[in-house]
């Protein structure tokens, strides 16, 4: 099975191509006039997406221009797509609901208990983002952020389930209006957009991260290199100059404004050299969305109520069947991707333990649900950004 062959075919085919499949990874394509002038190729062509050249055959893979290409032909369609996760309904519950939460759930600060669980729709939107990242190298890929639109948690790895599940399912099954309606409203852009900005950053810091620590590498060699070479040459001018030292005459005179000049001048390509590897080095970093996708998928969700001091709340925690697994709780401060939530006096929010951490400067422990912006006692800003991921 070649992909890429089976992905060019049907969307050359939706193209008005008329597609045939020649051997392991070729086709025949008869293409209209304007998706010739788009690929560049003949009416007639012959494609091969194998690695071999062979005459008469144009070949095609990821390397070239090929993939802008097809995403020219794409254009703006499939940018947001909605579609259902197919589960033989009624789907198997999990028999120890409490089981469950024990892994899911981890509160040092507070108390809960299982209150109930139900089959439930919910909507799980899973956005992908590409980044790029220039320096001396360049650096390009995806990142998938998933929320579950129903009950608020961010999916962290299970994003990567969800998909893995989607490209494993046959066909493409369309949101049933019955699952729709029982899923639950979609959410603001504004709103989605205030979730995901923190995720995104984390995520895609977390995918540089190789490749930031061997442009690092580099950029220390390459420093050393350029210091080594100029600190050898300034040193042999001064080790001259210091020999002139005690001789006198014109050419001794000479001889010395020479290596004066002579060490200047080192000095000034010495910074000239540091000044390039500055800009070889400069490192600019761009994220574009590429996908929404809207996955209306079948759920158990489990009511939970949490007790802190006084107060109570229920919250909900879906178990995604498709995947015999516990999204992580919902997180109203902070990533969300651990299991470890401390909860707040005022309102019992949900937070990671940086959100409820002592104040920097009067030490009083604040929640940063309540409080986003600065310490409520002392009026310091909250400068760090929700940016931490607690182990569990
Ligand atoms: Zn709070
Ligand atoms: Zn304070």
């Amino acid at each position: 099975m070649n992909t890429l062959r089976d992905f060019a075919a049907a969307l050359l085919e939706q193209q008005g191509a008329v597609v045939e499949p020649e051997g392991a990874d070729g086709l025949t394509v008869l293409s209209p006039s304007a998706l010739c002038g788009a690929m560049g190729w003949p009416e007639f062509a012959r494609l091969g997406f194998g690695a071999e050249i062979r005459e008469n055959v144009i070949r095609i893979g990821l390397e070239g221009d090929w993939l802008e290409k097809f995403e020219a032909l794409i254009g703006d369609r499939g940018r947001w797509v909605e579609r259902q996760l197919g589960l033989p309904e009624p789907h198997s519950a999990p028999g120890a609901p409490e089981r469950i939460l024990e892994h899911a759930l981890k509160l040092p600060n507070a108390t809960w208990r299982f209150r109930k669980m139900t089959p439930a729709w919910t909507r799980c939107l899973v956005l992908t983002f590409r980044y790029t990242a220039i320096s001396d190298e360049k650096r390009e890929g995806l990142v998938w952020i998933g929320l579950n639109l129903g009950t608020g948690a961010a999916l962290g790895d299970l994003v990567l389930r969800l998909r893995t599940l989607l490209s494993e399912t046959d066909g493409w099954q369309a949101p049933e209006p019955a699952c729709l309606e029982r899923a639950g409203p979609r959410w603001s852009t504004a709103l989605v957009a205030s979730r995901v900005r923190p995720i995104l950053d984390h995520v895609v810091r977390q995918e540089l991260a190789p490749f930031l620590g061997a442009m690092g590498h580099r950029l220390e060699r390459d420093r050393d290199r350029v210091y080594a070479y100029h600190d050898e040459l300034r040193a042999l001018a001064l080790k001259r100059l210091a020999a002139l030292e005690d001789a006198s005459g014109e050419k001794a005179e000479a001889d010395r404004l020479r290596e004066h000049a002579r060490v200047a001048a080192i000095e000034t390509e010495y910074r000239a050299k540091l000044g390039d590897l500055r800009h070889n080095y400069a490192l600019s970093v761009s994220v574009t969305g590429v996908q929404a996708l809207e996955i209306l998928v079948p759920v158990q969700r489990i009511e939970v109520l949490i007790r802190r001091r006084k107060g109570e709340r229920t919250v909900s925690l879906d178990w995604h069947p498709a995947l015999r697994l516990a999204e992580p709780p919902l997180c109203e401060w902070g990533l969300g991707f651990s299991r470890t939530r401390l909860v707040c006096d005022a309102n019992l929010h949900l937070t990671e333990t940086a959100g409820q951490a002592p104040c920097p400067a009067c030490s009083a422990r604040w929640c940063r649900a309540c409080h986003p912006l600065s310490c409520p006692k002392c009026g310091v800003p909250q400068t760090s950004a929700a940016g931490h991921v607690d182990d569990d």
